[in-house]
């Protein structure tokens, strides 16, 4: 998971407007930082050539005024990254930069994962190229350095059919800024409006925060130019039959201030909330969810059972999200020191606890603990998506199967496991259905194991164990 922008100002519009590209691209990095906490990169242009600052760390670490200064630019790309393949440092922070001897140099910022990297990067070294990260980013950006054509144009519609997996992509040429999505569409891409300037992001929150106006959805397959004409179709890949966007998005990945195909996220959660509560039911006191993902869909139980919402964790807000740390040790320390309980609220009570998901169940437990160590008198665990069976390939870090507590364990198994009085979760079809769309038109693969795209499983043991020990810290456990 990460988050990509962009923007494209027209010469008229860049003086007009005096807005520098690189600025806004930092507060348009600021809204999905939730997307992506281990490194952070702009690249910026004035027509000549590319400015790239790239470094690890939060959005607000990575930029000072000096480095946005020097940036400036009337077009810039950025990206905020979470490692799924290629480990956590800073060679394969993005944008990542190719450069080709007749057509220049190429920004390319990532959000996905590109499950056939491997053969594609084999392919590119028997024919001489050579790669210095470990990210499928790079695979990608050679893919498309190598293609044939006389342009950047064309070498991108030229590469883009080969790869498989899930691809949004941001790239900035001193030409143009492209914007590509995935023939199914796995992760969001939308088009935005500011003054003269076009923008792209991952959400749409990104462009509420910079006073952009929301166009439309990056197409599914579509392959987009943008340059001083506005926006210009080059190909349609879209997959012909279906659809694919990664239903964990509404469940927990995207900001609940976020649209998804036009579907608000937070009414989405509140859906959710509001379908589990009728699906399990609960004999309890006050309903509360774990902050802050879950905070929609506990007010849609609250209102759907008619118990009331209190508030009984309060999230310490300087602790990253558990499930994007990138380490285990990170994702245990940051469970303990995350949410203090509210004593005054718990006190006696019979509880329903609303969490998004259990993924490798180490955090439900230690919750469920803490409740009870507050004086919560029964807690009845309520999870708004399905247990998490399958890994994920399409660029989220769900972890080895081997390693998620639903692929081993049954429901009751994992109600004792974590302690809770009682478990429930949603059914796929709930979660389906307040998505706001057709069983045809999200991923669900981590919930049913039907891959959309053909996936070999030997993958699991070759890339997510190579992602395991390229990490600095050892892999294992995470969050909920
Ligand atoms: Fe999203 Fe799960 Fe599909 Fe991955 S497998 S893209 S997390 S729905």
């Amino acid at each position: 998971m990460c988050g990509v922008c962009g923007i494209w100002s027209p010469a008229e519009a860049a003086r007009r407007d005096a807005a520098e590209a690189a600025r806004l691209m930092f507060f348009s990095l600021y809204a999905l930082q939730h997307r992506g906490q281990e490194s952070a990169g702009i690249a910026a242009t004035d027509g000549q050539d590319l400015r790239v600052v790239r470094r690890m760390g939060l959005v607000g670490q990575v930029f000072s005024e000096p480095d946005l200064n020097v940036l400036g630019g009337r077009a810039a790309m950025g990206h905020t990254r979470y490692s799924t393949t290629g480990s956590s440092k800073i060679q394969n922070a993005q944008p990542f930069v190719v450069r080709d001897d007749s057509l220049g140099e190429l920004a390319i910022g990532h959000n996905g994962n590109c499950i056939n990297a491997r053969e594609i990067r084999d392919d590119l070294v028997s024919r001489g190229v050579r790669f210095v990260t470990t990210s499928d980013t790079e695979v990608v950006a050679q893919a498309i350095a190598n293609a044939p054509g006389a342009s950047w144009d064309e070498r991108i519609v030229h590469a883009l059919p080969g790869l498989a997996g899930a691809w949004s992509l941001v790239m900035l040429t001193p030409r143009a800024l492209y914007a590509v999505r995935d023939p199914l569409g796995v992760r969001p891409l939308c088009l935005g409006r500011k003054g003269g300037a076009w923008l792209v992001a991952s959400e749409t929150c990104a462009l509420d925060t910079i006073g952009a106006e929301f166009i439309r959805e990056v197409a599914p397959g579509e392959v987009m130019r943008i340059d001083d004409r506005g926006p210009v179709p080059l190909a349609d890949l879209a997959a012909a039959d279906r659809r694919g966007l990664c239903v964990f998005e509404h469940v927990y990945l995207a900001s609940a201030s976020s649209r998804l195909g036009g579907v608000s996220v937070y009414a989405t959660r509140e859906r959710m909330g509001e379908i589990l509560a009728r699906e399990h039911p609960a004999e309890a006191d006050a309903v509360i969810p774990v902050p802050d993902s879950a905070i929609p869909a506990a007010v849609g139980y609250a209102r759907e059972s008619g118990i009331p919402f209190h508030e009984g964790l309060i999230k310490n807000r300087y602790i990253g999200r558990t499930f994007i740390q990138p380490s285990d040790e990170l994702r245990r320390h940051s469970v303990a020191l995350k949410y203090n309980a509210l004593r005054d609220v718990l006190e006696g009570k019979r509880v329903v606890v609303v969490d998004d998901s259990i993924v490798r169940g180490n955090t439900s437990g230690p919750i469920v603990e803490l409740l009870r160590r507050n004086g919560a008198r029964e807690v009845h665990m309520r999870i708004c998506s399905p247990p998490i069976r399958h890994s994920c390939y399409f660029g989220v870090d769900m972890a080895r199967r081997s390693e998620l507590i639903a692929s081993k364990l049954s429901v009751e198994e994992i109600r004792r496991h974590v302690g809770a009085d009682s478990l429930g979760y949603l059914s796929l079809e709930g979660m389906i259905r307040a998505s706001g769309g057709g069983p045809d038109e999200f991923c669900a693969a981590c919930f049913t194991g039907e891959y959309l795209v053909p996936v070999r499983l030997e993958l699991e043991k070759g890339v997510l164990e190579a992602r395991a020990a390229e990490r600095t810290e050892p892999s294992a456990t995470g969050k909920a």
